[in-house]
């Protein structure tokens, strides 16, 4: 039973509601062993957060009907625009009342309901250029700290992608790693990063004649993306607001040109995709229909979000609330692909035993 005293760590599912669409949701304390009381007296209360007035305070919260059904608070959550929950939950002792905790939910419209958020990083490096780690390496250490998708870009190099795709052929990974390399076009000082290419593009460099002659017809420029050079990335975010401003629609993505998967960059700057699966033609639609954000998420910095304001919202609310379980799954099945690239035998089956985990506990958060 509940100790009334403490406030409660509080979960529940769904987290994700559709517009429109009375949800039933329920709620239980995050420790085990702890459930609501049916003999006891809870008060319910919730705010929608766009709707409150900054300048009223308190917020006035809406009181809302819930029983205890299997240890769970249900309830039934109904919202009429996209934008943040929040739920109080007191128990209520005669005139006293004891907050029990908080949670937080978001309703989206359909278009992003029908869509989940995944993580990827597009340019990195192996061993086989300049970085530090062999390329199956890289991809384990990518699962272990929360991508579901990304490519290995090592410089000039398309081979070494490949060799890490090849390294986990037929195992069961919700890892999505894709071929890639970072093309370095001859007399060009900009680098442009080819993610889930069908070929190498620095191969096409072979016959200089013709690239000269196609680049003589365009040019294109990108900066820089370590952290000493913030004020590069800090440029490109500014003209980003800019040419949105004039009405330009320009996709988004988080790169982290890491070097090593065992220091900083990588897992600092990331792509959040919302897309309907991470396979590549959803992740490309994706971000092609501005349905991404870029984002630095630095350790003990909260994250920076960059991208269409109603995703950067919802953004943080992701990052915040549902990402952590989500990087929790992943770091086990990251450490198992490690294992099998050392040789464990039991690696396969553990990977096996742990495949399909994030999709299920997306399948939790939405309820679609
Ligand atoms: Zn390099
Ligand atoms: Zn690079």
């Amino acid at each position: 039973m509940l100790d009334t005293k403490t406030t409660l760590d509080l979960r529940a599912t769904p987290r994700v509601l559709l517009v429109g669409r009375p949800t039933e949701i329920r709620i239980r304390p995050a420790a085990p062993d702890t459930q609501f009381d049916p003999s006891a007296a809870y008060r319910v209360t919730h705010y929608p957060t766009a709707h409150l007035d900054s300048t009223e305070w308190p917020w006035p919260g809406r009181a809302m009907p819930a029983r205890v059904e299997d240890g769970a608070l249900v309830c039934t959550l109904a919202a009429d625009q996209e934008e943040e929950h929040l739920i109080t939950v007191e128990r209520i002792d005669g005139d006293a009342a004891h907050s029990l905790g908080r949670i937080a939910f978001y309703a989206v419209e359909a278009d992003l309901f029908g869509r989940t958020p995944y993580k990827g990083d597009l340019h990195m490096h192996s061993n086989r250029s300049d970085g530090r780690e062999p390329p199956a390496h890289v991809a384990a250490r990518c699962r272990q700290i929360g991508l579901d998708f990304a490519a290995l870009t090592d410089h000039r190099q398309y081979a070494p992608s490949l060799e890490a795709i090849a390294a986990f052929e037929g195992a069961p990974l919700d890892l999505a790693f894709y071929p890639g390399e970072e093309v370095h076009a001859p007399g060009n000082p900009i680098h442009i990063v080819n993610f889930g290419g069908r070929f190498s593009v620095n191969d096409l460099f072979a016959d200089r004649a013709t690239y000269d002659r196609e680049v003589a017809e365009r040019q294109a420029q990108f900066g820089g993306y370590w952290p000493h050079e913030m004020w590069s990335n800090g440029l490109q975010v500014a003209r980003y607001h800019a040419e949105i401003g004039r009405g330009r629609r320009i996709p988004i993505v988080g790169v982290s040109d890491a070097h090593g998967c065992h220091r900083g960059l990588f897992g600092w700057y990331y792509t959040l995709a919302f897309a309907r699966s991470t396979a590549l033609p959803d992740l490309r639609s994706s971000v092609a229909e501005l349905y991404s954000v870029a984002v630095e998420d630095i350790p003990d910095e909260y994250p920076r979000v960059h991208g269409p304001f109603r995703l950067v919202k919802y953004a943080h609310f992701v990052l915040a609330e549902l990402m952590p379980g989500h990087d929790a799954l992943c770091e086990p099945e990251g450490a198992a692909m490690l294992r099998l690239n050392d040789g464990d035998p039991h690696a396969l089956a553990d990977l096996a035993a742990l495949q399909g985990r994030t999709a299920r506990y997306w399948a939790e958060i939405f309820a679609r």
